[in-house]
């Protein structure tokens, strides 16, 4: 932690801050400029004994830590890039994951379907909520376990794992039975009680990027499922509250690579959400290629006028099909398979 004291102090508040550093289990180095100290307290930062709170003091101009506040999900605990196996699918290696499926699971016909299109057209990894976070109370509120249910039976005839968001505790053990993977959505970003519950599963866990968290917010929370002993985890930018309303929401496209630099753990885009627009999706999921996303969540429905949640958004399976075959350049050009 570096401390920076205010300009012409009395020599017995210095004293009193260097006390109280050394009280708190720190070593601190002196540096006397002309005006003012500057004081590097070292030690571990990941204790409660917190020197943040030195900015209390009179005498205390500026507390900075020197540390970052994330630890096991950083690049400096872990330089090379981790991945996360699901079944036979790696996520995080070369070959780029693709994820996708319907905004909500809404009957058997429609999971199936579905399933079997995004599946021919390349997906490997299904997606489908059966709980379903709703701003408005009177919007469908998902299948619940009748989702879960039909999930798992599309899984059985496809072979594709399957992800699906994880919306309370009150379902953790009910979710992680049928799920591969557990959605964590951007509206629980930093509900660190479901956050640790989830990480208790053992599952592979995919974090949304909660609509009005910062970077840092992010990986913390992310930090939540590592330091509760579960490494499978991967971060999903999915758009972010801005002014703009051209777009549902604004997809951070350069969260990819500040959060590829960061971290050693998979980043996953998802431009559905993201943009709100089935218009956009494809162009969205080159962008997110060519930054360096190891996998897309993409939603694709049989008949989005009629789907039950995020019809504007969720792409046809000829869409679907062509966004595929227009992704591959771009997926060669980033080096990926
Ligand atoms: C979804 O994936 O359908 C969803 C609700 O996502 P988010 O949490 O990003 O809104
Ligand atoms: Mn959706």
């Amino acid at each position: 932690m570096i401390i920076v004291l205010k300009p012409n102090i009395k020599k017995s508040e210095e004293t009193a801050v260097l006390k109280e550093i050394r009280k708190l289990g720190y070593r601190p180095h002196i540096i006397r400029g002309v005006e003012r100290v500057v004081i590097g307290a070292v030690g571990d930062e990941r204790t409660q004994h917190t020197l943040e709170t030195l900015i209390t003091w009179p005498q205390v101009e500026k507390v900075m830590p020197v540390q970052k506040r994330y630890k096991l999900v950083s690049r400096e605990a872990h330089p090379r890039n981790s991945t996360i196996r699901v079944g036979d699918v790696v996520i995080g290696g070369r070959k780029l994951v693709v994820m996708a499926g319907p905004c909500s699971v809404e009957s058997e016909k429609q999971l199936m379907q579905t399933a079997k299109a995004v599946k021919k057209a390349g997906a490997q990894i299904l997606r489908g909520g059966a709980f379903k976070p709703r701003t408005s109370p009177y919007d469908f509120q998902g299948l619940g376990e009748k989702g879960l249910k039909l999930l798992a039976k599309a899984r059985a005839e496809t072979g594709m794992p399957v992800i699906t968001e994880l919306l309370s505790e009150e379902h953790v053990d009910l979710v992680a039975e049928y799920a591969d993977i557990l959605q964590i959505g951007t509206r629980n970003a930093q509900n660190f009680q479901l956050l640790i519950a989830a990480a208790k599963t053992g599952k592979p866990i995919l974090l949304k990027r909660g609509m009005s968290m910062r970077i840092e917010e992010w990986l913390l929370a992310g930090e939540y499922i590592l330091a509760n002993e579960n490494p499978n985890l991967m971060f999903c930018e999915r758009g972010i509250r801005t002014f703009e309303n051209y777009t549902r929401n604004t997809l951070d496209l350069s969260a990819v690579p500040i959060v590829k630099e960061e971290s050693h753990l998979p980043v996953v885009v998802d431009p559905s959400q993201g943009c709100g627009r089935a218009s956009l999706v494809a162009t969205l999921c080159r962008g997110a290629v060519a930054l360096g996303a190891d996998a897309l969540l993409i939603e694709v429905h049989p008949n989005p006028a009629e789907a039950w949640s995020d019809g504007a958004q969720q792409v046809t399976f000829d869409g679907f099909a062509k966004l595929m075959r227009d992704l591959r350049p771009f997926i060669e050009a980033a080096g990926r398979e």
